[in-house]
């Protein structure tokens, strides 16, 4: 009997599981470990709890308690201390040890704690577990003066459902703009304008030096940035970066970098071991080379893959596009692909200020490589497809330089017709 054994579960865990249950023979053995005392549930959902949109169960993936027993996958509770590869054995922190056959490591990743001088004080959290949202539904009351630390995608995520409890909000972000590592400067910049305009204090290019407890107010800290400036916060949320848990596999053979290494197919350096999610450097479709794209729909995507390829099916993957769209207190972004564009690339841009809306366009040769827009959403899916599609543009490429906001007509001009030529005679419109 095959024993596939899953370490995490996370979207990419449960999915995995899931796709072995039909895809692998009926006798094997389906083995999810999770560490935390939950049941699987979605991150994402954590923004909607804070809202009071829905309750803890609506953050779980799967709804009824018995589906993985009904499935026949084993549930256990145990946090991976150590994997042997070529012995084919995990040992877990509880002293349980667990052989496998086919192994998947889908044990996501864990926030970054910065070295500040005090952060492990009262009152400063994550918003990274249900454990720290339950937190934060506690201390981040209405009037309370809430900093946080960061304002990357998920500080982005999370600032709406704090403007929504009703709290003073402040960011602090090192970077010289907001989602630093998602947005180029001018859409960056809009962003902070508009979180600026709903309220929000934002400090940009700003380092919080350290922390110390408020004598006065228990739970509360004084938060010291670089610039001399003092911020008094009832709760910090720290959303300062992530980073992959692989610590568990050193010394394991297991090949890692930032995450862990795959191929297309999602299996590592050693036959029948995989990895999926937030864990795992894939091919980034956009570069070719390895990168992490920690989003769900990417680590439900490749867990899918490596269960296939566990139970014996091949599949691969084209590589993970690069998409993230987001919503800061109700302005949109987005930005797909290569969206800080090519060396040798071509780039057009919209800029209205007044009316937050942005759109950049990066193309190599007459394909969109990349794009980046905020405020226009009815654009989104066309991005997407035309970069995911590598289509080529031809003469349509030109109307685009000159004019972004026509990349619907060049979607349609490039669907209906099968060349370059006849996109160029539907310009103008
Ligand atoms: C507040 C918030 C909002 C988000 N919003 C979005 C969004 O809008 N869109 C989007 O695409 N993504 C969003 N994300 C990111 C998304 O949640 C992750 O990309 C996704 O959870 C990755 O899934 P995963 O299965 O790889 O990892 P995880 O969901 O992190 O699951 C991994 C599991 O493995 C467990 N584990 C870790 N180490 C071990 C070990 N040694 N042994 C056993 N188990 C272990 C972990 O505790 C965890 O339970 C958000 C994240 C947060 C925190």
């Amino acid at each position: 009997m095959t024993h596939h054994l899953i370490l995490g579960a996370g979207p990419a865990g449960v999915i995995a599981a899931e796709t072995l249950r039909r895809h692998a023979s009926a006798q094997d053995r389906i083995t999810l470990v999770g560490d935390e005392p939950e049941p699987p549930y979605s991150r994402m959902a954590i923004p909607y709890l804070l809202i009071g949109h829905i309750d803890e169960a609506g953050t779980h993936l799967r709804k009824s308690p018995t589906h993985f027993a009904d499935l026949g996958i084993e549930r256990m509770q145990a946090r991976a201390s150590r994997v042997d590869a070529a012995g084919r054995r995990v040992t877990f922190e509880d002293g349980r040890t667990v052989s496998f056959d086919t192994l998947l490591i889908a044990t996501g990743s864990t926030p970054v704690q910065p070295p500040v001088p005090g952060i492990d004080a009262e009152g400063v959290f994550h918003c990274w577990t249900l454990a720290d949202a339950r937190e934060i539904l506690q201390r981040a009351k209405p009037g309370a003066r809430v900093l946080q630390l960061g304002a990357g995608f998920i500080g982005c995520i999370i600032m709406e459902a704090l403007a929504a409890r009703g709290v003073q909000l402040s960011v602090v972000e090192m970077g010289d703009r907001m989602v630093p590592r998602m947005m180029n400067n001018v859409a960056g910049g809009m962003i902070k304008r508009w979180c600026e305009k709903k309220g929000v204090r934002v400090h940009t290019n700003a380092r919080v030096g350290a922390m110390r407890p408020d004598m006065a107010r228990a739970g509360s800290v004084f938060v010291e940035l670089d610039s001399g400036d003092e911020l008094p916060a009832d709760l910090v949320i720290c959303a300062a970066g992530v980073q992959p848990n692989i610590e568990f596999l050193a010394g394991s053979g297991i090949a890692t970098d930032k995450g862990v290494l795959v191929d297309e197919r999602m299996q590592t350096n050693i036959p029948d071991v995989y990895a999926a999610g937030d864990v795992a450097e894939a091919i980034d479709f956009s570069t070719g080379e390895r990168a992490i794209n920690a989003i769900q729909p990417d680590a439900v995507d490749q867990g899918r893959i490596a269960g296939l390829n566990m139970a014996g099916k091949e599949a691969h993957t084209v590589g993970s596009l690069t998409i993230n769209v987001l919503d800061t207190l109700g302005l949109i972004s987005s930005s797909f692909g290569k969206w800080w564009g090519d060396i040798d690339g071509e780039s057009s841009e919209l800029v209205d200020n007044e009316n937050f809306r942005y759109l950049n366009l990066q193309f190599k040769g007459d394909k969109l490589i990349g794009a980046t827009s905020v405020g226009l959403t009815d654009n989104v899916g066309v991005l997407r497809g035309l970069i995911q599609t590598k289509k080529r543009l031809g003469a349509f490429k030109e109307q685009l330089l000159r004019d972004p906001t026509l990349i619907m007509q060049a979607s349609l001009a490039g669907s209906a017709l099968p060349g370059a030529k006849r996109g160029g005679s539907t310009g103008g419109r």
